[in-house]
């Protein structure tokens, strides 16, 4: 049996339902099955879990909102079923939430959010704050603009790149099935469920098989979703939604559905990550003070210790940071802009403001997106 320790350990978690999940049968939102996983995530957060929940379900609720039988073959009859059902989604989960005075935050994303730089921060400082707030943010695509998950993923991939945002240590895709099968168990009595492979194993693709009918949401997303998720050093759970109290008992480290674990611990892959991203579009000098406090005390840069600044960048962009001396110190994600940095370096916090006439974050560069070199 493969050790449950770190799914029990796990602190943060984005967790993912997927449409098929989500709808009685085809005559709209399973809003039974919807309150009993809201119970579970309530104990969840009584246990001092933070949980991000990405739902599906918006064109499935929408087609049973037009009276639709059929998915339809457009695109865009898609996207206009997905605009009316999430009117549905979020309102049923704002209500199953509300009977445990837990608020909820609608969240409508795309991939290119999640990977310009910019609105990057702008989606993570944001979530955080949510987060922060005790409210579940409840993520779905934003199906009117783009069309990525509506074609291909159910929201797997989607849910992956929300858990690098955050920086997660559990993706948890709740499916039809149990987990995932080293063979597929309609045809093979003898298919076992896969557990505790890592996501970067190469045996794991044979065993996605196809994507099942239209490839969407199909295993092979799934395992693409949990290498994904690794990068930034989440383990990821493959199982079966309808499962009784089946967040409860993951987190009570019981061994159900399929693990796939991330190679890496967290933060050093998050920061390999980091590196890894972008080339620098600028630099800041940094005073004594700052170079000491961010080596020895692991904290943000804040604007006070910059001296001056170089380059063209913009809020989102990475950019070096280098001692007096001019010997590499750190990189990282900047909050604010060249032209902003030159206005508010070497002032305090609290200047921000008034100099600038608005604050985005107190950081030039949080924490979190900052790498030493
Ligand atoms: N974002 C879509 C939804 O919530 C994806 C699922 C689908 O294509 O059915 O409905």
């Amino acid at each position: 049996m493969v050790d449950r320790k770190q799914v029990k350990q796990s602190r943060r978690w984005v967790i993912k339902i997927g449409s098929s999940l989500l709808t009685d049968n085809g005559r709209g939102l399973d809003v039974a099955a919807i309150e009993r996983w809201v119970s579970q995530i309530d104990v969840l957060m009584k246990n001092g879990i933070e949980v991000i929940l990405v739902s599906s379900g918006a064109v499935a609720a929408g087609m049973s909102r037009l009276g639709w039988a059929h998915r339809p073959d457009t695109v865009r009859e898609l996207q206009a079923a997905a605009a009316v059902g999430q009117m549905g989604l979020v309102q049923t989960y704002e209500q199953a939430f509300q009977a445990y005075g837990i608020h909820t935050a609608q969240v409508l994303v795309d991939h290119d959010d999640l990977s310009n730089r910019k609105r990057y921060l702008n989606a993570q400082s944001t979530l955080k704050t949510l987060l922060q707030l005790g409210v579940v943010p409840v993520v779905n695509e934003n199906d009117t603009v783009v069309t990525d998950e509506i074609r291909f993923g159910d929201n797997d991939t989607l849910a992956a790149l929300v858990a690098n945002l955050l920086e997660a240590d559990l993706l948890v895709l709740l499916t039809d099935q149990q987990g995932m099968y080293d063979s597929d168990p309609r045809n093979n009595s003898e298919a076992r469920l896969i557990d505790g492979v890592p996501a970067s194993s190469s045996t794991l693709d044979d065993m996605a098989g196809d994507g099942g009918k239209l490839g969407r949401g199909g295993m092979v997303t799934k395992v693409r979703a949990a290498r994904l998720a690794a990068r930034s050093g989440a383990n990821t759970v493959i199982v079966g939604g309808r499962i009784d109290d089946v967040l409860v008992s993951l987190h009570q480290g019981k061994d159900l559905g399929s693990l796939l674990l991330s190679d890496q611990r967290p933060q050093a892959a998050r920061k390999r990550w980091l590196a890894g991203q972008l080339q620098s579009r600028g630099e800041l000098v940094l005073d004594d003070g700052a170079v000491k406090v961010l080596t020895s005390s692991g904290k943000s840069l804040l604007p006070v210790g910059v001296v001056s600044c170089k380059g063209a960048f913009t809020r989102g962009d990475m950019v070096v940071c280098k001692s007096l001396s001019g010997k590499e110190v750190a990189r990282g994600l900047v909050n604010y802009s060249a032209s902003e940095t030159q206005k508010i370096l070497g002032q305090s916090s609290e200047n921000v403001e008034s100099l600038l006439g608005y604050k985005n974050e107190e950081e030039l560069i949080h924490r979190d997106n900052l790498v030493l070199v």
